[in-house]
């Protein structure tokens, strides 16, 4: 009996100019805190940090 509740869609948000990227999936078993990742952002020209949304 495999579920899938382990993974869900989250959108990130570029902590410096709002910028969103593309859902993502997020391994909830892993990461129970809010998501910040390093990311490029398109936007900022550089590598920021990027923090789920809720
Ligand atoms: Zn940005």
């Amino acid at each position: 009996m495999a579920k899938k509740e382990n993974r869900s869609l989250v959108t990130l948000k570029c902590t410096e100019c709002g910028y969103e990227i593309r859902p993502t999936s997020k391994n909830k078993k892993n990461t129970t805190e809010r998501l910040e990742l390093n990311k490029y952002c398109p936007t900022c020209k550089k590598t920021v940090v990027f923090r789920e949304k809720k």
